[in-house]
């Protein structure tokens, strides 16, 4: 399919590839003229001088941008996808969003005829450079079943969650719990060294018992212990991000969130002490602060 790419960041600039390497003719275009010429080189995608000139004649046309502004300015703004995209063409938000933006977003590219889905990601960089990211679709059926053949080519875990605006909320859902289960992990190793016993056993055992969950076994061992929070694939400003549009949704619908406001307050710590641009798994050390301890971990047997 011709295909346009807007948003060439950590996961844009892999998403592409895949999309080029799976056959389709792809366009691509970023503010940051140096992601253009880097992604075209040798890749056989097309760089693009403009939103408009990556959308126009496209038949799917993607987003991967950092926030909800991000995304409405690219929609909305002059020669934006709303002016750019064919009658027909199909619209699809591959950027963690708000579910409010979304479906506004939506309402008004219909009055073009432009069709849209929102399909926020999970997986991380490793997920988008395999092509074997999950990805949570919202919109009408027939929609996504015309663009299987090219999401096909970035995840291999395709789902259906409902109308448009569906697949935010799932995926808002998914992150606000992940970063839970950071604090939780944290609290619970500093308080086993604390108490006095050794990290690589607690990460270790807890690891292969009830409390495991894949911060402890994926994410921790890759920077915490190592204490490799810098360059990262998922940074903990856009943590923050999503952390706050869960609770945003949250209080739009006046449903309590005891736990996801105790995480909220940490990612505001983190962003208040200028943490932003580091991994997402740097909030753990707000908790090493609190304990009194530092889990590092000096290659003792637990591995990424
Ligand atoms: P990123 O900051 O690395 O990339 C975003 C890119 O968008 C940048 O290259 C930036 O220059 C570009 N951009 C910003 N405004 C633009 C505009 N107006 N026009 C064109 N380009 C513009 O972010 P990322 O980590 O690739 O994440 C992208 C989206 O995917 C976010 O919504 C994020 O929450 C979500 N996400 C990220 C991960 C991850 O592991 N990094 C995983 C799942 C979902």
């Amino acid at each position: 399919m011709k295909v346009g790419f807007i948003g060439l960041g950590q996961m844009g600039s892999r998403m592409v590839r895949n999309l080029a390497r799976a056959g389709h003719e792809v366009a691509a275009y970023d503010v940051r003229s140096a992601a253009v010429t880097a992604i075209a080189v040798n890749s056989g995608i097309r760089g693009a001088s403009s939103v408009a000139d990556a959308v126009s004649g496209n038949e799917v046309i993607f987003t991967s941008l950092p926030a909800p502004k991000d995304v409405e300015d690219v929609v909305l703004g002059p020669d934006g996808v709303k002016d750019s995209a064919a009658a027909g063409a199909i619209f699809v938000d591959l950027s963690t969003n708000a579910p409010s933006v979304v479906r506004r977003l939506a309402a008004e590219l219909a009055t073009h005829g432009i069709r849209m889905l929102d399909a926020p990601v999970s997986g991380g960089v490793e997920g988008a450079e395999a092509g074997t990211l999950s990805i949570m679709v919202g919109g009408d059926p027939d929609v996504f079943e015309a663009v299987k053949p090219v999401l096909s080519a970035i995840g291999t875990k395709l789902f259906h969650c409902g109308g448009i605006g569906n697949g935010s909320v799932v995926k808002l859902c998914n992150n606000i719990a992940g970063q839970a289960y950071a604090l939780i992990t944290a609290e619970v190793l500093t308080l086993g060294m604390r108490a006095g016993v050794e990290l690589g056993t607690l990460a270790e055992v807890i690891g292969a018992s009830t409390g495991s969950n894949t911060r402890l076994t994926r994410t921790f061992p890759r920077r915490v212990f190592p204490r490799m929070f810098e360059s990262p694939g998922f940074s903990a400003y856009l943590s923050a991000k999503d952390t706050r549009l869960a609770l945003d949704l949250a209080h739009e619908l006046n449903v309590p969130m005891q736990v996801g406001e105790a995480v909220g307050a940490d990612m505001d710590e983190v962003i208040a002490r200028g943490w932003g641009p580091l991994d997402f798994d740097v909030v753990a050390r707000l908790q090493e602060e609190r304990a009194g301890v530092v889990m590092e971990l000096a290659q003792q047997g637990v591995t990424a």
